[in-house]
């Protein structure tokens, strides 16, 4: 096989404990699946879950005791932080069941949905895409992959982010809407899930903004946490 240029590399994720590397495919992301950052955002939290993508190299990935760095996107004023729970595919599938949902998962990581605010407001307000406040190089920082049999109790883990050591965002993933289980489920019912997808699950309450220079620091407890420095573009 030849190509006309080079094709681009595979990007892949760490996994915590084993030499191989996990393969990214896909990256989807739940919205407003918290409610108290629904009701930030001016909804009530009683909505189906609803879905957007990110491309897969838009991936910042950090290495355990790393601090990776994330460029401050163009366009933009209003540069938020969401910090998430993430969840890969290891076993695809379409129509999967909330029961069987969690079989599907190889493991957990941290990751920041980071958001152009200003840009998907005012594509919000004129009914456009997102894909301009979401879907852009450096959104999706993310750390090491742990096997979901080492991940602990992730489902009423804690998950915070703090910005220069400042709390932003502090919750619990036991408070989300729909959880991941449930996520899969209706994922799966939109798109047939492949091995390597990645799922940011959604993000609590205290999204705000951050400039260059800012360092983002956040956890799930039984994960890798994820350091990010911004810098200037
Ligand atoms: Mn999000």
């Amino acid at each position: 096989m030849s190509y006309v240029f080079p094709p681009p590399a595979t990007v892949s994720v760490p996994v915590v404990g084993r030499a191989e590397r996990f393969p990214v495919h896909r990256i989807y992301c739940v919205g407003r699946n918290y409610v108290e950052h629904a009701q930030e955002m001016g909804f009530t939290g009683r909505e189906p879950p609803f879905f957007f993508l990110k491309p897969a190299d838009g991936l910042v990935v950090v290495d355990a005791g790393q601090t990776g760095t994330a460029r401050y996107p163009s366009l933009t004023s209003n540069y938020h932080h969401e910090i998430e729970l993430v969840a890969a595919i290891g076993t695809g599938g379409r129509n999967i069941k909330a029961a069987d949902a969690l079989s599907h998962v190889f493991g957990y990581a941290v990751g920041l949905d980071m958001t152009r605010r200003d840009l998907q407001n005012e594509m919000k307000k004129q009914g456009r895409p997102w894909c301009i406040g979401k879907a852009f190089d450096h959104s999706a920082p993310i750390g090491p992959i742990t096997p979901a049999a080492e991940a602990g109790d992730v489902a009423n883990a804690e998950i915070w982010l703090q910005v220069n050591g400042t709390d932003r965002q502090r919750s619990n993933v036991s408070k989300l809407i729909w959880n991941i289980a449930e996520t899969i489920e209706h994922l799966s019912a939109a798109w047939e899930l492949q091995p390597g997808d990645l799922i940011y699950t959604g993000t609590p309450e205290g999204v705000a903004a951050v400039v260059p220079g800012d360092t983002l620091a956040g956890g799930v407890t039984g994960l890798t946490p994820l350091t990010v420095k911004i810098v200037a573009a």
